[in-house]
């Protein structure tokens, strides 16, 4: 079977076809740059990066954009509390976003645009939906009428029919009880001081939805593939997407929509308003590692809720472990050929990796695929049969493996094992002097890193602890 996921419009499985062949357009909601982003968020970027890394691994050229939300209700008001320019008080999380996916090896998407560098193009969807009679104003603030565009709500299966004509709402952000006509264009208050633009739409600024639209489509066109975000944007926020863009345009505006579902931190949804949330700097802070953090919000499917906790994060340290250790005992394997019998297993656990995936993004049996083949070879190795020259057709896999995975650290763990035989080496030179003080103190040294030494007569090996 072909590569399928749930899509959220339909609510079903469907099988996965581009509008054109062997090219995906993908847009995602990207963060609204006001505070760093929680682990919350960032289950919904990793989520969106193992959908772009597995599409790249099935062969397709992908198209990412991410949108970078730096003007809105919050960042407005953040950004006056401090008394900082709205630009310089932005910038300051664009680049701990960037910081904090780097660390947690997101990949860079093909495009970041920022809403503040599209008004033009905002300012012209709006244009377009008044020349298609769906907007009207109102105290200088321009708002979708709603009940112009018959299917809305179906999305996220609101009924919205028996809602008072007019009603309307200003706020970026809303529940499902205050849909109502929302808004595209607000206009200026003294509330948002020095924040404002001229257009042909008066002073004002655009409301938040509005810019999902203009960018998706400036960048992708007016239809495209993939859409996604986590759970709680279905209501109003991609909603409201569809109906400007496809008001706007007359044309189906995506056609699939991925959606993540939460982090939970007790069984509530982590958030900033709840007051319930790590940053991942908190995280690390406390002596975890960054691909321990990618590995636990990566390990749950990506429809499935996920209860955060430091023991499941704890856990993943063993299983990161097992695959340095067996990437170790790879790149010292000298034994007879496997042959055939290593051609059979890359086989199978290949089939299983992808036939996972291609099933909705099915992560666990894929990462069963890739313990199952750390387990089998590690036989082989142990039995004395695996050669030399077959180390690097394991090791290959691994990586290809990895780059849809992206949580094993293979250089790092290269550099630190550099490390750990140099500092071996040191201390069998104390030896061979007699210098017994130094040689204990290189042993405590690489205790302390959790080595453990063993000295054979044919030299001294190490294991972790
Ligand atoms: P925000 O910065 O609040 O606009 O959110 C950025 C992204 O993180 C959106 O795709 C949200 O759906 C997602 N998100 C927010 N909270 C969580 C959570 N607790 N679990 C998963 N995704 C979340
Ligand atoms: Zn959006």
């Amino acid at each position: 079977m072909a590569l399928h996921f749930y899509n959220t419009l339909t609510r079903r499985v469907q099988d996965f076809e581009p509008l054109a062949e062997g090219k995906v357009g993908m847009y995602v909601c990207g963060p609204t740059v006001y505070n760093l982003a929680h682990i919350g968020n960032f289950r919904a970027y990793i989520f969106s990066d193992l959908l772009r890394r597995y599409l790249k691994y099935r062969g397709y050229e992908v198209f990412h954009v991410v949108n970078l939300t730096d003007v809105d209700d919050k960042t407005i008001r953040d950004s006056q509390a401090e008394n900082i320019p709205l630009k310089d008080y932005t910038d300051r999380y664009k680049k701990a976003y960037f910081d904090d996916c780097d660390t947690l090896k997101i990949e860079p998407v093909e495009m970041y645009p920022a809403a503040t560098d599209h008004i033009p193009d905002m300012v012209r969807t709006i244009e377009r939906l008044t020349e298609n009679g769906h907007t009207y104003v109102s105290d200088g603030s321009v708002y979708f009428k709603i009940d112009t565009f018959p299917s809305y709500g179906k999305f996220a299966n609101l009924d919205v029919s028996g809602m008072r004509s007019g009603a309307r709402i200003l706020a970026d952000e809303y529940e499902k009880e205050d849909a109502r006509d929302f808004v595209l264009w607000k206009a200026w208050t003294p509330e948002d001081g020095p924040v404002f633009w001229e257009t042909s739409l008066g002073k004002g600024r655009p409301g938040w939805h509005i810019e999902c639209s203009s960018m998706s489509q400036k960048y992708l066109g007016e239809t495209f593939d993939i859409h996604g975000g986590g759970v709680d944007l279905i209501f109003p926020h991609h909603q409201n997407e569809i109906a400007q863009a496809e008001g706007a345009t007359g044309k189906p505006f995506v056609r699939y929509w991925i959606h993540c579902e939460h982090l939970l931190v007790e069984g509530q949804k982590m958030s900033k308003s709840a007051g319930n949330f790590y940053t991942l700097r908190e995280i690390l802070d406390k002596g975890y590692r960054p691909m321990e953090i990618r590995y636990i919000l990566l390990a749950t499917h990506y429809r499935q809720q996920l209860n955060f906790t430091f023991e499941g994060l704890k856990a993943t340290r063993g299983a990161l472990e097992r695959l340095s250790d067996f990437v170790r005992n790879v790149r010292l394997a000298d034994g007879q050929p496997a042959g055939e019998v290593l051609n059979k297993i890359l086989g199978q656990r290949e089939n299983e990796f992808v036939t996972s995936l291609d099933d909705d993004l099915n992560i666990s049996p894929a990462l069963g695929a890739v313990f199952n083949f750390v387990r089998d070879v590690g036989r082989l190795i142990s039995d004395g049969k695996l050669a030399k020259d077959e180390s690097s057709k394991v090791l290959d896999k691994l990586t290809a493996w990895n780059r849809v995975l992206g949580f094993m650290d293979f250089e790092e763990e290269a550099l630190a094992e550099e490390e750990v035989a140099r500092l071996i080496e040191k201390r069998t030179e104390a030896r061979e002097k007699k210098n017994w003080a130094e040689a204990d103190r290189l042993r405590k040294e690489l205790e302390a890193q959790g080595i453990l030494l063993e000295d054979r007569p044919k030299g001294t090996i190490w294991k972790r602890k």
